[in-house]
């Protein structure tokens, strides 16, 4: 256990170099990328790792049609909602433990690990039953007990940056986690708060080799969120991939129009397996493979 800190500690103490997150620091690793192994697959390093499903899993037939769709293009993880956090309490909040069912139905059938959000400690055992990596939206960011429950859970998470939280804030929020003694974390950009209203989040690139300065944990980037249209997250998804991202984690669906939630932003089955293709081509600039495309270790 490690001994507790005064306050002056982990801020700037005069004449000494802060290390505020220690275990997320690149310096803890010697300025050594951390790479996950979820189910085979890695992200972090060279690998490129495409995450890709609904908002949230509304339906059998939309779960697997939109699983299949992406594993044929070549993702590497399927997302999707059980349990959602929205904004209005009258909003869908996600079918729960049907949801899970389904998501687990959908890896049996396409060996796709699989991504999904908990908001609530209460259900950490049946989230985990089916999660290869357990999702922290955005806001639950600050969520501490959620942090170290999934921190003691030892599976791999997706922590989103929150909503207005400065990039010290989302990699002390990692800390907590890593604290419990989980390694494996992935660090995830969604867009944040600023003046601008043309748009439904400010996707902060910039965040991508700022964090890369920092910390050794994976980044990747979320422009399905930030944008809040579908015509935005090609575009976005390039540039993250440009811009020395680790992956995207990006929202699909096979009729978007009739989506319960986020379905303004959500890419169509249709289209994604071009999106998919141009993606690959802009990780390739960027010196990375897709997941699950890399030349076997020696
Ligand atoms: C999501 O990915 O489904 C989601 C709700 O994202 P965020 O927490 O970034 O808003
Ligand atoms: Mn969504």
């Amino acid at each position: 256990m490690m001994s507790p800190t005064k306050d002056s500690e982990t801020e700037q103490d005069a004449g000494r170099a802060p290390v505020p997150y220690r275990l997320a620091s690149l310096q803890s690793t010697l300025g050594q990328p951390t790479v996950l192994d979820v189910g085979g697959r890695r992200i972090g390093g060279e690998s490129f790792a495409l995450i890709a499903g609904p908002c949230t899993v509304e339906s059998r037939e939309q779960t697997l049609e939109t699983a299949r769709v992406v594993r044929d293009a070549g993702a590497t993880l399927l997302r999707g909602g059980a349990y959602k956090p929205r904004t209005s309490p009258y909003a869908f909040q996600g079918l729960g433990q049907e949801g899970l069912r389904l998501l687990a139905e959908a890896k049996a059938e396409t060996g796709l690990p699989i991504v999904t959000e908990l908001i609530d400690v209460h259900d950490v055992d049946a989230v985990l039953d089916v999660a290869d990596v357990v999702q922290i939206g955005a806001r639950n960011m600050q969520n501490y007990p959620l942090l170290a429950e999934v921190g003691r859970s030892g599976r791999p998470v997706l922590l989103k940056r929150g909503l207005s939280s400065t990039l010290d804030e989302l990699l002390m929020a990692a800390e907590y986690i890593l604290k419990e003694g989980n390694p494996n974390v992935i660090l995830c950009e969604r867009g944040i708060r600023t003046f601008e209203t043309a748009y439904r989040f400010t996707l902060d690139l910039m965040a991508v080799p700022v964090l890369k300065e920092r910390t050794h944990l994976p980044v990747i980037v979320d422009p399905s969120h930030a944008a809040g249209r579908r015509e935005l997250v090609g575009p976005l998804s390039l540039a993250a991939a440009a811009v020395g991202a680790d992956g995207i984690i990006v929202e699909v669906h096979p009729n978007p129009d009739e989506a319960i939630c986020d379905g303004r932003q959500q890419l169509r089955t249709d289209e994604f397996a071009e999106y998919a293709a141009a993606l690959e081509r802009a990780a390739a600039l960027g010196g990375k493979t897709l997941a699950g495309r890399e030349p076997a270790l020696a």
